[in-house]
């Protein structure tokens, strides 16, 4: 699904470089569950950033479903992005003056979907996370935990094959950590392809393979004991 060789990212230049990935080479299988962890500024980020087409390398191939996708043009890239990349982040960016519903219609909207298929589709995907009682809610008046469910059906609304999510428990509570990957189970127990930045031991241990990133480097790879 995902494969890159000799990956590269340098941001800045002369003395201000920096080198945020360095020659890094590996493979996510389709459907494969995959944490990454390392300290602050060894990468992480960059190489979600990567994956998710926005931001290409500076040396190195990346290949997508076969694809070569360092050699496509912008528009190119915004329709991998859009028809098969799901993100999730840390703080939610989900739109405060909208509701729940509109949020995660926006996509759709974007897309040209008609309203009432926008709606259809919305509506189940946020029954689906447990929140059919909250589609008019605007995203403060919800808890934390909902409010990232709510990105969650927003992620999924197109349907993506690979869901990209960086630190998606990083500002939960424990239990709601622990709500939101067993939503992310779901998602992997129907063949989607994870890929998650943590920090947390206990949330990663939910992934099948851990890369423990250090200095743009993959220092050390780790099977998870199912
Ligand atoms: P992590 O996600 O592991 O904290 P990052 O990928 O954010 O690491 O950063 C890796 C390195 O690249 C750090 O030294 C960081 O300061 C640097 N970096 C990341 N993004 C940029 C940027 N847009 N411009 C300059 N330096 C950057
Ligand atoms: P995270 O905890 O997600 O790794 P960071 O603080 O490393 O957060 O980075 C947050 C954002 O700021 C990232 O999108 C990264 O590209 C950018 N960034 C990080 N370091 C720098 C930097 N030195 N200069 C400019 N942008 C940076």
């Amino acid at each position: 699904m995902i494969r890159v060789e000799g990956l590269t990212k340098i941001y800045g230049h002369g003395e201000a470089a920096v080198k945020a990935l360095d020659n890094v080479t590996l493979e996510i299988k389709t459907g494969e569950f995959v944490a990454v962890m390392g300290p602050s500024g060894s990468g992480k980020s960059t190489f979600l950033s990567i994956l998710g087409c926005l931001e290409r390398p500076t040396a190195g191939k990346y290949y997508f479903d076969g694809r070569e996708v360092t050699s496509l043009d912008e528009e190119e890239l915004a329709a991998l992005r859009n028809e098969k990349i799901g993100f999730v982040f840390q703080t939610f960016n989900l739109l405060p003056r909208f509701d729940v519903l509109r949020n995660v219609e926006l996509p759709l909207i974007y897309a040209g979907v008609p309203q009432k298929e926008r709606r259809e589709r919305a509506t189940a995907l946020l029954r689906r996370v447990g929140l059919e009682h909250r589609l008019y809610y605007k995203p403060p008046n919800i808890s934390g935990g909902e409010q990232q469910r709510v990105a969650i059906a927003r992620a999924l609304v197109n349907d993506p094959a690979v869901i990209l999510a960086d630190e998606p428990t990083g500002n939960l509570d424990s239990r709601r950590s622990h709500e939101i990957m067993a939503v992310f189970q779901e998602l992997h127990a129907e063949g989607r392809t994870i890929v998650m930045v943590t920090h947390e031991p206990d949330i990663a241990a939910y992934a099948q393979r851990i890369l423990h990133f250090l200095d743009g480097v993959v220092v050390r790879e780790e099977a998870v004991r199912e």
